[in-house]
């Protein structure tokens, strides 16, 4: 039986994308990959054994990853799906109401402007003044920002508002299209109000530059009849779908990572939430983000882009939306699936008996494990400069660099010993327990679970993090080496 390992889980199944194992059930399959793979009972299991809630398993389109049906038997031609979060096929009504497009008029320059889609029979005349009648929030203006926020402006959605506290750098060029090299510093927003108003001048375009909090959000959105989630972390994912819940507003979903992205609309008319399909966020470091794993420039383009079409989609009311769905493509081998996405009737947002009555009253940093909690033993760090200090005093110090083969290679951390996270409960005998330890990553999250793995695994030496990662020291002691 085949079996497909989503790129983000690849570095605890040495890094391998596909198995072929001789096997019936999902069952078997666990335990044949966990057998060969032990480092991955970590990400696969939570401490009661039960499957972590942010990876889902599948046979064909069909979710399995209940224990129950782990002794279904499988045909030999099917392929079993490990998918984490990366952060209904019903013919679609219109989201935009008749009186609201009954409103809308247009000019001979507009006649002109969208002739390409008046002659569409599915859009025409009556469908583009509801893509005129349209008020989305786009959250987000980075790499699937960029495609979503100009095709909607291009193909005349009447008011787009754009969420974005960021300003552009020079590393968001390689995929923020809707930026230039002469924005480089500037807000997000504006520079994203420039672009579209050279698009098209007619449509209104609210930039709004906040960052997104439990206490803003809903007065952010509400109102509005669509948001799309361009965003790059789980707690906004989460925020934003729970808020898309309270406020009736359905959601399409992106993410991307690598070469891998997924596309999804959640919460139309009842439909299925986020938290459904992905009832919890990996620990923080478990999986790397899009930030620190990188992606291929055109494949936010390549997601943005299915993005901006579902929106056009729910605002005409034509074709088979993603609801319920799940489209996940890897731009690599190009293949791609579309998974089922059940309504979980047991979903804490919008399940039978719902316990999140409120984003005000939930703790999304608490959620996504971004508070450190009071009972762990506090870690120690050092700042890049004390760091600096220490090697150029010639301290006799370990530094263990944890990032994966690909980071190293852009940036290699000088004198470092390299152990990725998945294999340091097994090599810790390299380490001295006589000397300081400094573990480094790109951002300083990854070094702190390699820290509590080491700590869990009984390690007694001195382990100290390195604060704000490789990505804080770069201008103290680094030089790039030549490619
Ligand atoms: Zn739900």
């Amino acid at each position: 039986m085949k079996v497909y390992i989503s790129a983000t889980l690849r570095g605890f199944f040495g890094r391998n994308e596909t198995f072929d194992i001789d096997a019936g059930t999902i069952r078997e399959v666990v335990a044949w990959l966990t057998d060969e793979y032990p480092d991955s009972k970590k990400v696969l299991f939570d401490e009661n054994d039960k499957v972590r809630g942010f990876i889902r398993i599948y046979v064909g389109d069909e979710n399995k990853t209940t224990r129950s049906r782990w002794d279904e038997k499988i045909p030999a031609d099917k392929t079993v799906l490990f998918l984490p979060a990366i952060a209904g096929g019903a013919p679609n009504k219109s989201i935009i109401s008749d009186d609201r497009r009954k409103e809308v008029s247009f000019n001979d320059k507009e006649i002109e402007r969208f002739g390409k889609h008046l002659l569409l029979r599915e859009i025409g005349v009556k469908g583009q003044k509801r893509i005129k009648a349209a008020r989305v929030v786009v959250i987000g203006a980075g790499a699937l920002g960029s495609p979503v926020i100009q095709y909607l402006a291009a193909a005349g959605v009447g008011t787009i508002k754009v969420v974005d506290f960021d300003e552009v750098s020079l590393e968001n060029l390689q995929s923020q299209v809707i930026h230039s090299t002469r924005d480089v510093n500037r807000p997000k927003t504006a520079s994203a109000r420039d672009t579209v108003r050279n698009i098209n001048r007619d449509i209104i375009f609210e930039p709004e530059n906040v960052k997104l909090e439990a206490d803003n959000i809903v007065s952010v959105i509400d109102g509005y009849d669509l948001v799309i989630d361009c965003t790059d972390n789980y707690k906004a994912r989460y925020l934003i779908n729970d808020a898309c819940v309270f406020c009736g507003i359905p959601l399409i979903f992106g993410a991307i990572y690598q070469y891998e992205g997924q596309v999804g609309v959640f919460n139309l008319k009842g439909g299925p939430c986020f938290r459904c399909q992905f009832p919890e966020p990996p620990e923080p470091g478990l999986v790397p983000t899009c930030a620190e794993g990188g992606a291929i420039s055109p494949l936010p383009g390549i997601i943005g882009s299915i993005q901006a079409n579902e929106a056009l989609k729910l605002i005409i009311g034509i074709g088979e939306s993603l609801d319920g769905r799940l489209l996940t493509i890897d731009s690599l081998y190009l293949h791609s699936t579309i998974l089922k996405v059940e309504k979980n009737c047991d979903c804490p947002l919008c399940g039978n008996n719902p316990v999140i009555t409120g984003v005000e009253d939930f703790d999304y940093e608490e959620f996504c494990g971004l508070r450190e909690s009071e009972d762990e033993v506090p870690i120690e760090g050092f700042t890049p400069d004390e760091l600096a200090k220490r090697i150029e005093n010639g301290d006799d110090i370990t530094i263990v660099d944890v990032r994966e083969p690909h980071e190293r290679a852009i940036l290699r951390f000088p004198n470092a010993i390299v152990i990725p996270i998945g294999q340091l409960a097994r090599r810790q005998n390299e380490l001295d327990p006589e000397k300081d330890t400094i573990f480094v990553c790109k951002e300083g999250k990854r070094s702190i679970l390699a820290i509590n793995t080491l700590r869990e695994a009984g390690y007694k030496g001195p382990l100290y993090n390195l604060k704000g990662g490789i990505d804080a020291m770069k201008d103290i002691i680094f030089s790039h080496e030549g490619a």
